[in-house]
């Protein structure tokens, strides 16, 4: 048996968390069992505790998108006994069992190691958003957008895709101006790296076809009319790369950032990223991200927080990242 926090739901369709004893006769089909470590609150997370989307395919569901930990058994030619690995997306926490439990069994090849540099708990504190966030600047750098060509603007600033991304971003040379809804948090913003930080106001209301180019590039965490405002300042051949959906998975545009100014809209899915393409993001977290910047964005919580955190986090109340010690 092991602990983790399950999912049920009743006849009546109603869905309700608790924590306690999982059989491990109950974990799903999978070459390789880890024992788990820490995960972490994502938004998707929250949607899912909460039910307030239907995030979770099937029930009883052990949440969670992401974990790090270390292997305890293997049936995978690459990977050993005492091997620390993080895992991604591939519907963890939404078809098959998460990272809220002190155990997960999952395909060999979904598994990253841990880099060198990172602690497992440190791999979590990264997490998805801060993968996503490498993702998001790769998809920038292959668009060409580099730090020579001008300010980068990263919106939902105080998330955690957001924090992650403006202390990759200007570890990396950017300069990175932050949009935020609370500007109470600009001293944090600056000190992760924004050289500006503005009200994100500026671009929730109904947006124009074009307005003055100001950005060489975006990560949008926000999507809906934030969005559709970003697109509309960016300059000629810059790209903007669309993660998340904050203020709304809507996006109500015209062509003419497209065919006037040569814009890039570049999707980013993290959760069915290949293997390689994977490797590649966590080896440029341990190069690129400024580790001393971590700590600063970073809290460490029981697994018996998650329902509030939930809430909290659904509500844009969370700063940077939480990581969840599933032991605790
Ligand atoms: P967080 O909740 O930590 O961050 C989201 C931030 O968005 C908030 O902190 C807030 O920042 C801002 N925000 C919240 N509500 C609104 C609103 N109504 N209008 C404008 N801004 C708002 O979540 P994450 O950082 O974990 O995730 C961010 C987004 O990225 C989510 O939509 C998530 O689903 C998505 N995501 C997508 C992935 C992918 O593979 N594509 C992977 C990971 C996440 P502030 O207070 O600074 O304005």
């Amino acid at each position: 048996m092991f602990r983790g926090l399950v999912l049920e739901k009743d006849d009546d369709g109603v869905v309700t968390n608790r924590i306690g004893d999982l059989d491990e006769a109950d974990l799903p089909e999978g070459d390789v069992t880890v024992a788990v470590e820490y995960s972490t609150v994502n938004y998707k997370d929250g949607l899912a505790i909460t039910n307030s989307s239907p995030v979770v395919r099937s029930f009883p569901m052990v949440p969670g998108i992401d974990f790090a930990g270390t292997v305890l058994h293997s049936d995978y030619d690459f990977l050993a006994s005492g091997d620390r690995v993080v895992l991604n997306g591939w519907g963890l926490g939404e078809t098959r069992w998460g990272g809220y439990a002190a155990k997960a069994r999952v395909p060999g090849d979904w598994l990253v190691f841990v880099p060198d540099a990172f602690t497992t708990q440190q791999a979590m504190a990264i997490g998805t958003a801060g993968y996503t966030a490498m993702l998001s600047i790769m998809e920038l750098e292959e668009h060409d957008v580099t730090p020579d060509k001008g300010p980068i603007i990263v919106t939902g600033a105080s998330g955690g895709v957001g924090s992650m991304a403006i202390a990759l971003a200007a570890k990396l040379g950017y300069e990175v101006v932050a949009s935020t809804g609370r500007l109470q948090e600009t001293d944090y913003l600056k000190s992760l790296g924004a050289s500006e930080v503005i009200d994100r106001a500026e671009f929730s209301g109904d947006p124009k076809p074009l307005g003055r180019a100001k950005w060489a590039g975006a990560i949008d965490a926000v999507g809906s009319n934030t969005l559709a405002n970003i697109l509309a300042t960016t300059k000629d051949d810059g790209c903007v790369a669309a993660c998340g959906l904050a203020q709304g998975s809507d996006l109500s545009t015209s062509v003419m950032p497209f065919i006037l100014r040569g814009v890039t809209l570049a999707g980013i899915n993290s959760v069915t990223v290949q293997l390689a393409r994977r490797r590649l993001a966590w080896e440029r977290l341990a190069h690129d991200l400024p580790i001393e910047r971590l700590d600063e964005m970073t809290t460490v919580e029981p697994l018996s927080a998650l329902p509030r955190l939930a809430e909290e986090i659904l509500a844009g109340q969370i700063r940077g990242r939480v990581v969840i010690d599933v032991n605790a």
